[in-house]
């Protein structure tokens, strides 16, 4: 008799994008002449720059020639991708990372639940509230999260970490010490970030008691504050502690093509019951080797060439693009009379909903009246209750179109 893995029978359903998607084709249904502006993308939207197509053309080429084509390639991924990595996105930033450190994948997402398999089923897990799903339910599966308290919202097992406007987004250090901490900055979906000092503090928590912080920084790209760190190896003493997870999907526009990376160092350390260091270097490398075939050499080709001038300067446009939306919708919502968060560091602006409403109500309210769509927050976490997340990743002229709406038909003065 095959036996399941029952773990995910303790999953909660993620209503969150299928019943917006629902409401919305109802509301076209009854409404054939609405002109709907959808905010709510967390996709990008903007093509590929020309370096980049450039580069992959090339690769194409390269592949259909006996002397140039390339079969299984490194699992930890091409050199010439890796060495650019650790030049641009580290050694520049004053961080030594090595290229035994970075391994190359299709994306943050995978890597994000597939670094559990080399973690004790034991730990205790921590995770912002609110924050991307995928944290919470990868750790479901594993068994570590416990039952769901329906009441609470809260998985037993789970050490929520509350980030709200009255902490200013920033979570207190648990009382409960955690084993794994997940933490996201720029944050998916409040747009909120940490400065160095405050992010030191987690360093040093989790240095102290001998934790490991999964961090995600799949929007570093669109940092434009100086003392918000890109990599949290900007802080002394995070190699020790710390895996990173970065993605080209938001910064150059590869969610459909697939091209992302894991960062280990090589001093982190975990534990066996027993007490016994293991570099989790190593155990990663394995797994990865394992479980894994590398990412295409036509993918890889694409991502390198980010890293030229001509690269750099067309990513930055369109990272530039989706940046200027968010900064239309976060000072037309002010001008509205509305409190926002976020939207100066990433593409997400966190709307505070009028006090009373729920978010989903305000979500059928602008539907109805304005005709835009965004995303309720508390499909984030409980503490996205009373918020409501609207993206910069739509075009310039719906999004002026939707705000101006917003102003003429939803003031909150
Ligand atoms: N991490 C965060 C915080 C995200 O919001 C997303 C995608 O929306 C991802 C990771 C997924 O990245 P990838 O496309 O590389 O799988």
């Amino acid at each position: 008799m095959i036996k399941i893995n029952e773990n995910y029978l303790e999953l909660q359903d993620s209503y969150l994008f299928s019943t917006v998607a629902k409401k919305v084709k109802a509301f076209q249904e009854k409404n054939p002449n609405a002109k709907v502006i959808k905010l709510g993308i967390g996709d990008v939207t903007r093509p590929l720059v020309p370096e980049v197509i450039k580069a992959m053309h090339k690769a194409v080429d390269e592949m259909g020639e006996p002397e140039t084509f390339k079969g299984y390639g490194l699992e930890q991924g091409y050199e010439f991708l890796r060495e650019k990595i650790s030049e641009y996105d580290y050694k520049k930033r004053g961080i030594d990372i090595s290229i035994d450190e970075i391994f190359v994948s299709d994306g943050a997402k995978c890597d994000c639940g597939n670094i559990g398999d080399i973690l004790g089923i034991n730990n205790i897990v921590a995770i912002t509230d609110p924050v991307y799903p995928v944290y919470l339910d990868t750790n479901v599966m594993a068994g570590r999260s416990g039952k769901f308290n329906k009441e609470k919202g809260h998985y037993e097992n789970i050490v929520y970490l509350e980030a709200k406007a009255e902490n200013n987004f920033e979570p207190d250090l648990p009382s409960k010490v955690p084993d794994m901490i997940y933490l996201c900055f720029p944050n998916n979906p409040t747009g909120t970030t940490l400065t160095k000092a405050q992010l030191k503090k987690w360093v040093d928590y989790a240095k102290e008691n001998k934790s490991l912080i999964l961090y995600d920084s799949a929007y570093e790209a669109f940092i434009t504050e100086d003392d918000v760190p890109h990599s949290i190896y900007e802080i002394e003493g995070a190699k020790e502690v710390a895996i990173e997870f970065r993605s080209f999907s938001k910064t150059a526009g590869f969610t459909g093509v697939r091209c992302a990376y894991l960062i280990v160092p090589k001093e982190l350390k975990g534990y066996t019951i027993n007490g016994k260091e293991v570099a989790l270097n190593g155990l990663w490398n394995r797994r990865h080797g394992t479980k894994f075939n590398g990412v295409s050499y036509i993918v890889q080709r694409g991502a390198e060439a980010i890293y030229s001038e001509e690269g750099q300067k067309q990513i930055k446009e369109n990272i530039n693009y989706y940046l200027q939306n968010a900064k239309i919708i976060k000072n037309g919502l002010e001008e509205a009379g509305y409190t926002c968060y976020g939207g100066v560091n990433a593409p997400y602006v966190w709307l505070k909903v009028p006090d009373g409403i729920l978010s989903w109500d305000f979500f059928d309210r602008l539907l109805e009246k304005c005709n835009v769509v965004g995303t309720p927050g508390v499909g984030f976490g409980p503490c996205g209750e009373g918020y409501f997340r609207l993206t910069g990743f739509g075009t310039k002229e719906n999004t002026e179109e939707a705000i101006k709406r917003i102003k003429e038909k939803m003031s909150n003065l």
